[in-house]
């Protein structure tokens, strides 16, 4: 059983993102940039979870699009960049 959440973290500059488990009043900074990074989601599953994989097959769902499978968290696919429908 996993019971912590994973957070999508970002840079507001750069946009650069990085996906982390977050510790509450600790600073995370992007080693490449030195931004500091801002916790802006979280990742599914949501914590307490089987899993702390967040790319495992219950987490994804297959663009219409172009067949590829993404997360269900996504907004856009990465792939071919057509909006996904609500869940
Ligand atoms: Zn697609």
């Amino acid at each position: 059983m996993n019971d912590r959440q994973l957070y999508r973290l970002r840079a507001p500059a750069s946009g650069r993102e990085a996906i982390s488990t977050v510790e509450l009043g600790k600073i995370y900074v992007d080693r490449e940039t030195g931004e500091e990074m801002k916790p802006v989601a979280k990742v599914l599953p949501l914590a307490p979870s089987a899993s702390s994989l967040p790319r495992t097959p219950a987490n994804l769902r297959t663009c219409r699009r172009c067949d590829q499978l993404i997360g269900l968290d996504v907004s856009d696919c990465p792939y071919c960049g057509l909006r996904q429908t609500a869940l």
